[in-house]
């Protein structure tokens, strides 16, 4: 096959943008390292792999992240299909079985009779034809090296942690009970209860335990929206109560009380033989996560199938290095997209894929790429990462700020937010017709 677009990772934004091109009938290449050459964070040599939470977060267009999904749900994303597909119990959420659902993504990116997929790590981002680099926040160092040749400017780092996962077996379900907050979404959760003494031993526990070191890297911030739960608890004693172990919205059946605090647990798998710690990334050792972690009610004996681990975070400088059409300006045949550009978060590096798919295919094609207006989800991101602060950018999550406010003055929260539903769908919908995107 003689290619007409290099896809560089075969992650959930690689992925996505090889399909985006493949069923516009561009011939593409997609590089991906694994499982030849792992991350400090896969475990298999799937495409689209979930590093952390099974959890796409919520499937509500009346939250960014819902809106977010639906609009790629409109544009014809292959990994939300997917998702949608291998869904799992969890409330709200849009959390999905992460075997089967990078399985069937992977089953469907190398079927494609327009893709070919080496297993191979890419050292010089630069080939005849464009290239989309979706190497993810975890790129090779060799790949970092060669990046920095080309955009001549240094990547910045954070940190991002994940959770332990358990085995639903090894749960005690005398004191845990299934529920889910407010009852939104049925009985998803198993919900580990703590009253205050107990919620007091395990916080102290958790502030003494012991940590995993880092070398060079200590000075670099965590991201907010991932920090460790142990670096959380250190901002004050009841930091957590209000944070991931809120127990609003719950009751413990035995006393018919809230609790002091609660753990949650979220299916990871379909079968329901594994849950993740909702909100317990960490960096503590793993004795000590095994140690600690079975202090919380009803995790006495807890199976630890996964430990909790922190991993740096790589990004470029977008708003300095990218142009609408998310192509260097420096380089015009490189494309970026993904969490490497500083969106966080699964749906908002698919989305990013998403529109390097379409950008690229665009140009290929000899069309001006139209960006999606800052209406929508997608639009509002593709602003931040290319319009955003030039010192100082920091990722960014999908949320109501990216969106262009409404002329209309906000007095009802909700309302204002379906309102704010509508028009994004609505301009989903036009811009798809302006882009002729079937
Ligand atoms: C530790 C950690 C935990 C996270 N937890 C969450 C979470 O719980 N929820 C959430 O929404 N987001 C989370 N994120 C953020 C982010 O959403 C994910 O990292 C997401 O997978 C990013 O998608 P991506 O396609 O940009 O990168 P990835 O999905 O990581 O894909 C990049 C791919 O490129 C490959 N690759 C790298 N270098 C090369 C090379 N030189 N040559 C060929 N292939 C290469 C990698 O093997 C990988 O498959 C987390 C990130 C990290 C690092």
């Amino acid at each position: 096959m003689k290619p007409e677009l290099v896809i560089i990772g075969g992650g959930l934004a690689g992925s996505e943008a090889a399909w985006q091109a493949a069923v516009r009938g561009v011939r593409v290449l997609l590089y991906e390292m694994r499982p030849g050459r792992m991350t400090e964070a896969h475990k298999t040599g799937d495409l689209a792999e979930l590093v952390c939470s099974n959890s796409l977060k919520s499937a509500e267009i009346v939250n960014a992240h819902g809106l977010l999904k639906e609009e790629l749900r409109m544009l014809g994303s292959l990994i939300i299909r997917i998702a949608d597909k291998t869904r799992v119990p969890a409330g709200s959420a849009l959390a999905v079985d992460r075997h089967e659902f990078s399985r069937r993504v992977t089953e469907a990116i190398a079927s494609h009779p327009n893709i070919k997929i080496i297993r191979e790590e890419v050292i010089e981002p630069t080939f005849e034809v464009p290239v989309i680099v979706a190497t993810g926040p975890l790129t090779s160092e060799r790949l970092i090296a060669g990046l920095q040749r080309i955009i001549q400017e240094d990547l910045i780092y954070f940190y991002d942690a994940i959770s332990p996962i358990i085995s639903g077996s090894s749960i005690n379900e005398e004191i845990a009970f299934r529920a889910s907050r407010y009852d939104k979404g049925g009985a998803d959760y198993i919900n580990c209860p703590m009253g205050k003494e107990e919620y007091e031993h395990f916080y102290n526990m958790l502030i003494a335990a012991d940590k995993a070191t880092w070398r060079e890297f200590e000075d670099i911030p965590y991201f907010e929206g991932c920090m460790p739960v142990e670096a959380m608890a250190e901002r004050g004693r009841d930091t957590l109560v209000y944070g991931p172990l809120k127990p609003v919205g719950l009751k413990d059946p035995r006393s018919g009380e809230p609790p002091y605090a609660v753990v949650q647990l979220r299916q990871e798998d379909g079968f329901g033989q594994a849950y993740n710690m909702v909100g317990f990334q960490t960096r503590l050792k793993w004795p000590e996560q095994k140690r600690v972690f079975r202090m919380i009610p009803g995790l006495e004996h807890a199976e630890f199938l996964r430990y909790g681990s922190l991993h740096r975070n790589t990004f470029i400088n977008s708003p300095l290095l990218l142009d609408n059409s998310l192509r260097l300006k420096r380089e015009g045949n490189i494309y970026m997209a993904g969490q490497i550009i500083g969106v966080e978060g699964y749906a908002e590096s698919v989305a990013m894929g998403l529109l390097a798919g379409l950008s690229a295919t665009g140009h290929l094609r000899g069309e001006e790429f139209i960006p999606p207006p800052d209406t929508t989800g997608v639009g509002g991101l593709l602003n931040y990462v290319t319009t955003g602060s030039l010192s100082g950018f920091q990722p960014m999550n999908i949320n109501w700020g990216l969106f262009s406010p409404l002329p209309l003055k906000a007095k009802d929260k909700g309302a204002y937010r379906e309102k704010l539903a509508e028009r994004a769908m609505k301009d989903i919908e036009k811009w798809k017709r302006q882009l002729k995107v079937s």
